[in-house]
C-alpha cells in the first residue's frame, strides 16, 4: 500500500510514467501531456467530472472530521 499523500496522477498508457496533474487541471485543461513520452492525452470531461465529485466528497468527509475535532 502506497500511503504517502501525493498529488493526483495517473500513469501514462504508454511509458508507464507517472503524470502528475491536478483536478483543477483536468478540469481546466483540454488535455494534458505525458512529461516523459510527450503523448498527448484528450481530457474526458465527464471522466473528469466524475473524479471531481468523487474529491469533493473525500474534501466533505474531511471537513466533517475536523469539525468533530473542533466541537471536542
Ligand atoms: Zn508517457
Amino acid at each position: 500500500m502506497n500511503n504517502t499523500q501525493q498529488a493526483p496522477g495517473f500513469k501514462c498508457p504508454v511509458c508507464g510514467h507517472t503524470i502528475h496533474t491536478s483536478i483543477t487541471e483536468l478540469l481546466t485543461q483540454a488535455s494534458i501531456r505525458c512529461p516523459h513520452c510527450f503523448l498527448q492525452l484528450n481530457i474526458d470531461k465527464n471522466e473528469s467530472k466524475r473524479a471531481f465529485e468523487i474529491m469533493e466528497n473525500v474534501q466533505a468527509a474531511q471537513n466533517k472530521m475536523d469539525n468533530a475535532h473542533k466541537i471536542r
